[in-house]
């Protein structure tokens, strides 16, 4: 008999969701991950007293009631509400799209007024049937958001022109004819109370993990010792980029700790001109009403993925789609192998979502 059931490589949401449910079922995990942190990209370093989102702001929400009370099983949440801003050539715009942005832009008051400008604005762009990110968003919020508040803000990110980019990712942010700022239309949002690794650690408590273990400087090895294996690293790296690479966005962070203690007022202030190289600058005491007297912030700087770097985006355009399904041929042909999580699956998931998935295989595979 082989020493564990599951060897799970990455300690992110996938890994710990995982291996929570498995052992509750009796079964014997390991967990391992290459940083010397668990949480994968929701871990946050805490620095003057405040949690620092190290990879990316992340902001917990879902419309699923079974989900939430679950993270909130393991830790209890606030009742952050995510209100960006964008800042476009000096000018504060409300995000997402709603009464408020339009009144900044245009001056108009009501819904009715909104509404005409914006479909009078897709209407001029003739534009019926939308076949990619730029189409799309014109076809929902007009010329005039589109070159103000997406385009500039979306080519910096992608690194790739809006025409080239899929539709559904532009259709992550509302529209809305309300004044309300909330980002997300989703019943239930928040942070974790005292910050996201309380929540890794309450799903890994009591679990074997192993840090700063690499999968693939020892993957004979410690195949060897599992029935099964969780793999939520890189799709492509785990077939050794025998199709090529998968095309991904990474991230560079630049922090810094400011002795004041309010920079910009609010969590998270996107910039949304072209020339401005930083994507968003990020306040992350805000997350948790942070009183204390100084502040930190990162400015997020998007760059395209090369070896050694961290994988964040998986950008899902046709090409790269392509070369997803040939590496899921591969997939389909493991007994022993579960791919889960934003890389390895390869999907541009949420936070509920991947807890979503964990949950739903696990249960599945306890059946
Ligand atoms: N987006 C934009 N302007 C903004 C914010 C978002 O054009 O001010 C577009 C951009 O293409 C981005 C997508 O909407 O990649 C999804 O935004 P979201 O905030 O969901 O991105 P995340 O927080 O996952 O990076």
């Amino acid at each position: 008999m082989k020493q564990y059931d599951f060897l799970i490589v990455g300690a992110g949401l996938y890994g710990a969701v995982f291996a929570r449910e498995m052992t509750d079922a009796d079964k014997r995990c390991l967990v391992i991950d290459k940083r010397n942190n668990t949480g994968g990209n929701v871990y946050c370093d805490k620095i003057e007293g405040i949690n620092v989102h190290s990879y990316g702001p992340h902001i917990f929400h879902t419309n699923d009631k079974s989900i939430w009370d679950y993270v909130n099983s393991f830790v209890e949440f606030n009742n952050f509400r995510y209100s960006p801003l964008a800042d476009y050539k000096g000018h504060l715009y409300n995000l997402p799209f709603n009464m408020n942005t339009f009144y900044q832009l245009w001056g108009v008051k009501t819904p009715s007024e909104a509404n005409e400008k914006i479909r009078d604005q897709v209407k001029k762009s003739g534009i019926i049937h939308p076949k990619n990110l730029e189409e799309q968003a014109i076809s929902m919020v007009g010329i005039d958001i589109y070159k103000t508040l997406i385009k500039g803000y979306t080519e910096k990110q992608w690194g790739r022109k809006a025409t080239e980019l899929p539709q559904f990712i532009i259709k992550r942010l509302p529209v809305r004819f309300a004044f309300d700022n909330n980002y997300f239309n989703d019943k239930y949002q928040g942070i974790p109370i005292g910050g996201y690794n309380n929540l890794i650690d309450g799903l890994l408590k009591n679990i074997e993990v192993k840090t700063n273990v690499d999968f693939f400087n020892s993957r004979e090895e410690l195949s060897k010792q599992a029935d099964c294996i969780i793999y939520t690293g890189k799709l492509d790296e785990f077939y050794n980029y025998q199709y090529g690479y998968l095309e991904y966005r990474s991230l560079r962070f630049d922090h810094k700790v400011l002795d004041i203690p309010n920079y910009q007022g609010v969590a998270v202030i996107n910039s949304t001109e072209v020339e401005i190289p930083h994507t968003r600058i990020v306040e992350h005491k805000h997350f948790e009403f942070g009183v204390q007297p100084t502040t930190i912030i990162t400015k997020e700087y998007p760059e395209e993925w090369t070896p050694g770097k961290e994988a964040y985006y998986p950008i899902n355009d046709e090409k790269n789609n392509r070369k997803l399904k040939k590496y899921m041929e591969l997939v389909n042909q493991e007994n022993n192998v579960v791919f889960g999580g934003r890389l390895a699956e390869y999907r541009y998931y949420d936070m509920h979502q991947v807890i979503g998935s964990a949950l739903k295989k696990t249960k599945s595979m306890i059946k």
